[in-house]
């Protein structure tokens, strides 16, 4: 059997997903957790970006060693410069230059010929070919681009030397035969096609992103671009679970195989949820919370009784199994720290310590702490820290009869501020008090809560969504009391409202093959 190699880009493209924005300590988790699912690649980010994009690349490419860390670079000597000043101590480097290749975008995009086009692309793999022998070019717009001169130009970027051309279906407009026989095409009419890997790269905009890159890989693709849970620009990329657990599953059909350790992709999906602030819709392919649950009674006798009836899939190969190891209020110290490594994190003694202290804050109030807890406690704890702001103290007053008063205390920029105030409601009421403290203009947007697992005592996660000056940002908290997970999404809000204020970063549409 064939292997695929199974680039992930959320840490790229995914985190153009309006208000994805991630910060480095939360890239650097993603990153680590990628490594351990066998990823081939990661695009790291677009040090051209901004500073902070170009600190995370390199972070990265410092820390991974047995995953391809890639740069993305539009095709300018400057972004290339910046691409390889950030991965060159990678232990395997890949630099991406992506360059747009339909009618449309070249005319009213680019304002270039095709012929420029050509010879633009040759000059920046080439430039790119000096410093790095692993070098990936994009054909941005790929889908709808002139499939004759498509084969034009990859042919013309293999002989300068890409070692990998990606076909992007970047404004998610392709149908799976169509692109199929794409793919096919660009496989018969570019001579040296043989001496690069072909790429596929699909958008989610009419829910064919999985679809499509299937049939790019039954076509002879062998590169799929793809991300955790599917997030990304608008309706999203492919999602890396469905295209991994599709070629798993059917095999017999698929005959292709990928490195993906299945087990780590529950833990993932997770994770990214939790970091991004994007929530998986329950019914969400694989990693759903639907997805593996059979409710109605006539499947669950099904099940029961032979459970290939209505199951193609066990829910332990994608890590989600009933028989974990939980910990609770006796757990020491030991198991504690064993646990933490057992799910990938590396602490120094002080970290341990602050986070020891809030294990056993919670396991008074909740009698079975699962991995997805001390995954939150992490992301409250480790991940968010140095913030702006940090809630320190939090009582609200609420119930029939009485006026909900809240009284906060805030850290900001490390010094100590009080104050109360009234609200409509309880979190209301805690809402109000922080934005006169914090003397925000943001406006809130959403506002949702979930729980973090199953029973009576489970941990709420709420997100919200805020807005200013035509910034976006998500923020997310998690707590066994409500109104404190409340107060913490909306001031971890208002945390990454500030990072992207002070880190300006290039517009999404100007970087999205
Ligand atoms: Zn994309």
């Amino acid at each position: 059997m064939d292997q695929v190699i199974i680039f992930d880009t959320t840490l790229r493209d995914g985190e153009q997903s309006p208000g994805a924005s991630m910060n480095v300590a939360e890239k650097l988790r993603l990153a680590t957790q990628l490594e351990r699912l066998g990823v081939d690649a990661m695009e790291a980010g677009f040090p051209a970006a901004s500073k902070g994009d170009f600190e995370a690349v390199k972070l990265i490419a410092e820390k991974i060693q047995n995953v391809q860390v890639t740069a993305l670079a539009r095709t300018s000597k400057e972004d290339i410069d910046l691409a390889w000043g950030a991965i060159k101590d990678a232990a395997q480097p890949r630099i991406h230059v992506f360059l747009a290749t339909s009618d449309i975008h070249m005319k009213h995009k680019l304002k270039m010929s095709r012929d420029q086009v050509v010879e633009t692309a040759v000059e920046m793999v080439g430039y790119a070919k000096s410093f790095i022998g692993n070098v990936e070019f994009s054909a941005e717009d790929g889908s709808r681009s002139d499939w004759d001169f498509l084969c034009r130009v990859f042919g013309a970027a293999i002989e300068a030397g890409a070692t990998t051309v990606n076909l992007p279906d970047t404004v998610g407009y392709a149908m799976p035969d169509e692109f199929g026989q794409l793919i096919s095409y660009v496989r018969q009419h570019t001579p040296n096609i043989h001496r690069a890997v072909l790429s596929v790269h699909c958008h989610n905009d009419l829910g064919l992103a999985t679809a499509n890159t299937l049939a790019g890989l039954r076509a002879g693709a062998r590169q799929a671009e793809v991300t955790i849970n599917g997030i990304g620009e608008r309706a999203g990329n492919t999602s890396l679970e469905e295209v991994v657990m599709g070629l798993y599953t059917r095999k017999d059909h698929m005959d292709l195989t990928t490195s993906i350790n299945t087990k780590e992709i529950f833990p993932l999906s997770r994770l990214v949820s939790m970091v991004t602030g994007i929530v998986v819709q329950p019914n969400k392919a694989i990693v759903g919370a639907n997805a593996f649950a059979h409710e109605a009674g006539i499947h669950q006798d099904g099940v029961l009784k032979h459970r290939m009836t209505y199951e193609i899939m066990e829910a332990q190969t994608i890590g989600l199994s009933s028989n974990r190891l939980v910990l609770g209020k006796h757990s020491g110290r030991h198991a504690f720290k064993n646990k933490l490594e057992d799910l990938g994190y590396d602490l120094t003694r002080e970290e341990l310590n602050r986070l020891f202290e809030k294990f056993k804050e919670l396991a008074d109030k909740k009698k079975e702490i699962l991995d997805e807890d001390i995954e939150a406690l992490m992301a409250e704890e480790i991940l968010r820290v140095p913030d702006v702001y940090q809630l320190d103290y939090l009582n609200v007053v609420g119930g029939t009869g009485a006026v909900p008063t809240a009284t906060v205390k805030l850290k900001i920029k490390g010094e100590v501020v009080q104050s109360a105030g009234f609200g409509v409601g309880p979190i209301d009421a805690a809402f109000n008090t922080i934005a006169k403290m914090i003397e925000t203009r943001s406006k809130l947007l959403r506002f949702s809560v979930n729980s973090i697992s199953g029973g009576m005592d489970a941990q709420g996660e709420v997100t919200v969504r805020l807005q200013e000056n035509g910034l976006i940002a998500l923020g997310k908290g998690s707590d066994s009391d409500i109104i404190t997970a409340s107060a913490k999404a909306y001031v971890n809000g208002l945390n990454r409202l500030e990072y992207m204020k002070t880190n300006p970063s290039v517009k999404p549409e100007e970087i999205t093959p």
